[in-house]
């Protein structure tokens, strides 16, 4: 047994993962041929954890983790990570009529 192929569940939805499925870079825009494999996601649990999104990226949209945590993560998580202003109050008063 390895870590071939599993299911996982991500955002709602059961996916296959590992390092024998297939996929394309999750980053929009990004079209660079990958697999679910751990070399890929971000954070440190398969779907996803408190650290990352359980997205796949390619190595040029994974970020090492901040220091003192395992894995990799995706720009987003990676800046949700060490800039202070994205968590700005401000931020929550916007509303749509
Ligand atoms: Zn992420
Ligand atoms: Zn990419």
């Amino acid at each position: 047994m390895g870590y071939a192929r599993y299911e996982i569940f991500r955002r709602g939805q059961t996916i296959e993962a590992g390092y024998d499925v297939p996929t394309t870079c999750e980053q929009p825009g990004c079209t660079e041929r990958i697999d679910r494999g751990l070399a890929h996601l971000c954070g440190e649990t398969p779907g996803g954890d408190d650290y990352g999104c359980g997205g796949y990226f390619c190595g040029r949209h994974l970020y090492m983790a901040p220091e003192g945590q395992r894995g990799e993560r995706c720009i987003l998580d990676r800046d949700n990570g060490t800039d202070p202003t994205v968590h700005s109050p401000d931020a929550m008063t916007v509303t749509f009529n």
